[in-house]
């Protein structure tokens, strides 16, 4: 269906060319187009004649017309059908097959075979020449056998040697086609105006656009200014820019030895820098030169300025001057002139303002991504804390660092972390490192201080960017920073929830400016969802190593830390102590005063343990009413005694029943060290289980260390 479609279509569209071409070949075969009628001067076949001149006059047009930008099938089809019926004709009309032009129609074969681009084009060539040379050499059958011999060996030729050169020819264009492109692509990449394939980042590369177009809004400032100066005869112009509060010299054009590289003040501009109004000065002296020429003997005598101020919501931004020498006065209309080139020139600074803006964001969010990115993979406490401070380092310059956790239950503020890179304190006299030290581990009420003030209100202090005093309190009165010329307290907000602040201070001023405390807002909130997450991380691993009654180191935990130790000892060759505790006679506690005491009982000895051991070591529940404490780089005899400060500190404790009674418990205990006392952990928890069993039958309430002598008793 499609094909039928395509047909009919092709044949509606060649309609008046086909009708043109039917006609001819008619008035081929109807022997119409004879030399005998043409020497008679038939009237149809000078029609015929002429309109098919005009066809053919037609579609030549056409295909050498510039608006074709690419020749169709059916247009090449059509021209070449005319062009075969146009050599027929001239062979009709000059004696048919034995005309002297025949051979006319072998060398346009071979022509259509090397212009042909669609194959199936040149087929339908070949067959309307076959069907031409049978209308025209009807009564010649030998001939035309001949001919369409001739033709076949043309074409064949054609197809398979001049074919194969201009597939080749055409390959070849092609090809220098390509290459060209590639080479002016490249070239493009060269002068920076497309991103580059190569190794370098896309940031890279589209920094480097930035810049480029920075340097061309030079260019145009300069090329503008050169424009005005041509036009109106100037001597010099110049862009004058306002930064921090100093006129600098943006651009100027006049002759090169005259002109400064950078100005010294704003000389006769000072009124426009004051009151922003355009100024025009004529008859000046030599005294009031402008500004951007230089100021020495050799200076040329300008008698004439026009300076127009450009504004963004009527704050002076810079200064367009333009200066004649000679006592020639700006006119009315050239002051307008000076003013519309003035708002020409801010137009394309002001694109520079944009810039530098995307110039300068693209880095600080680069530092930004990176801080965010590094704190997403932090899961303990402290990996929180120095990831923290290694992230807002990327973004904010300080001198101290201080994360605090706030307790709402308590309404205490503990600090968390300290991070005081120090680098400062030689230049700025300030104490970092000792205040560092002050408040590492601090705790402190909720009172008025920065840290109270910023978690109670939620928001960032202090609350403007006002400038902080020297005594200003952040945490307590007593740990003042008086060399912080700049602070910021950020919350650290989580829902509903303030888990506690980062404080950051700097000797310099102005460190923490808005845009940095907006990312150090964003940062923030993610150090509290990293916060969060690893109290909640710590949580769950407490509760898997946690005895739940206790608080205490759980049985599993407590193998796992005494392998540790182990290996540890075993590498260092460090001594480490094991004591097994059982509280003696605990059946009947529970049986006397019932088992809820009896639990009570066993959290207040485990208290006492915890609340005696350093953080080095390990207070476990080993099961029911039986305590194990392993003691790292302790000896069998300092064992002893710390086991036997633990029995007494038991024996000292007063129990309350329910009843309001009070009573005492005492315990037995057993101490073994490795290596001394035996190979491996769980000899060593046998020899001291050994030593308590002998306690126990050595009436309770005492602490025995395991010997080989006792080993041999039992
Ligand atoms: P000894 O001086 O020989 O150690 O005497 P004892 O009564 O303490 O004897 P034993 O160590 O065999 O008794 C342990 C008792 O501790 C048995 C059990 O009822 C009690 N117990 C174990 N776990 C718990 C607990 O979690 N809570 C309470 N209330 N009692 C417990
Ligand atoms: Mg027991
Ligand atoms: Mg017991």
């Amino acid at each position: 269906m499609t094909h039928l479609r395509t047909v009919s279509d092709l044949l509606w569209r060649t309609r008046w060319a086909l009708v043109v071409l039917a006609s001819a070949w008619l008035l081929m075969a109807s022997g119409l187009a004879s030399t005998a009628a043409l020497a008679r001067g038939s009237l149809p076949l000078a029609l015929g004649l002429g309109v098919y001149a005009a066809t053919l006059a037609r579609a030549v047009w056409r295909e050498l017309s510039p608006r074709t930008a690419a020749r169709t099938p059916r247009a090449e089809l059509e021209l070449g059908l005319l062009i075969i019926t146009g050599v027929y004709l001239l062979v009709a009309l000059t004696g048919g097959l034995h005309s002297a032009i025949h051979p006319l129609v072998y060398a346009l074969v071979s022509f259509l075979l090397i212009i042909h681009r669609t194959r199936w084009v040149a087929l339908a060539w070949l067959a309307s020449i076959a069907a031409l040379e049978l209308i025209v050499g009807a009564n010649d059958g030998t001939l035309v056998v001949y001919h369409l011999g001739f033709i076949g060996f043309f074409a064949a030729g054609n197809l398979l040697i001049l074919g194969g050169l201009v597939a080749r020819l055409r390959g070849e264009h092609e090809h220098r086609v390509t290459g060209e492109l590639a080479r002016m692509r490249q070239e493009a990449r060269d002068f920076r105006l497309i991103a580059g394939s190569s190794g370098r980042s896309r940031e890279v590369d589209e920094l480097q656009l930035a810049q480029g177009a920075v340097h061309g809004i030079h260019e145009q400032v300069a090329f503008n200014l050169g424009l005005l100066r041509d036009a109106l005869g100037l001597h010099g112009a110049a862009l004058l820019w306002l930064s921090e509060d100093a006129l600098v010299l943006k651009q100027a054009v006049g002759p090169a030895d005259e002109l400064c590289e950078t100005l010294s003040g704003p000389g006769v501009l000072a009124g426009i820098c004051r009151d922003p109004h355009p100024l025009t000065l004529k008859n000046m002296t030599e005294r009031r030169l402008p500004p951007y020429y230089r100021d020495d003997r050799g200076g040329p005598v300008v008698t004439d300025l026009c300076a127009v101020p450009l504004l963004r919501k009527g704050q002076l931004l810079g200064i367009v001057c333009a200066d004649r020498t000679g006592d020639r006065p700006f006119t009315a209309d050239e002051q307008a002139r000076v003013a519309a080139a003035a708002q020409l020139v801010q137009r394309i600074v002001e694109q520079e303002r944009v810039f530098s803006a995307i110039e300068r964001g693209k880095y600080e969010q680069e530092q930004f991504y990176r801080a965010s990115e590094l704190l997403s993979g932090a899961l303990g406490l402290d990996e929180v804390y120095s990831k923290s401070f290694r992230a807002i380092r990327a973004i904010a310059d300080y001198d101290l660092a201080v994360i605090t956790g706030f307790d709402p239950d308590a309404l205490t503020h503990r600090v968390l972390a300290v991070d005081a890179p120090g680098q400062a304190d030689r230049e700025y006299g300030g104490d970092w490192r000792g205040l560092s030290e002050q408040l590492t581990d601090l705790v402190f009420e909720d009172g008025a201080g920065l840290v109270a003030m910023a978690v109670k209100n939620r928001h960032h202090m202090p609350a403007g960017d006002e400038r902080v005093e020297p005594e200003t309190v952040v945490f307590t009165l007593h740990t003042r920073m008086r060399h912080a010329h700049s602070l910021l307290v950020l919350p650290l907000v989580r829902g509903d929830q303030v888990l506690g602040t980062i404080c950051l201070a700097s000797a310099r001023e102005r460190r923490f400016p808005r845009p940095i405390r907006e990312m150090l807002r964003v940062i923030s909130h993610q150090v509290s969802v990293s916060l969060q997450n690893a109290r909640m991380y710590r949580a769950m691993e407490e509760r898997a190593t946690t005895d739940g009654l206790t608080g205490l180191t759980n049985h599993r935990a407590f193998r796992e830390r005494l392998a540790q130790i182990h290996a540890l000892a075993e590498r260092t060759g460090q001594k480490f102590a094991l004591i097994l505790t059982d509280i003696d006679h605990f059946k009947k506690v529970n049986d006397t005063h019932g088992h809820p005491v009896g639990d009570a009982v066993l959290k207040r000895v485990a208290a006492v343990f915890a609340g005696r051991a350093r953080k080095v070591d390990v207070v476990a529940r080993y099961g029911g009413e039986e305590f194990v404490l392993v003691l790292p780089d302790t000896d069998g005899e300092g064992a002893l005694l710390f086991a036997n400060k633990l029995r007494e500190e038991v024996a000292a404790q007063t129990m309350t029943a329910a009843d309001g009674t009070t009573f005492q418990v005492t315990v037995s205990m057993g101490v073994a060290e490795f290596p001394h006392d035996c190979r491996d952990p769980s000899e060593l928890i046998e020899r001291a289980d050994q030593a308590l069993y002998r306690c126990k039958h050595g009436g309770r309430n005492c602490v025995t260390r395991w010997s080989r002598s006792l080993a041999a008793a039992s």
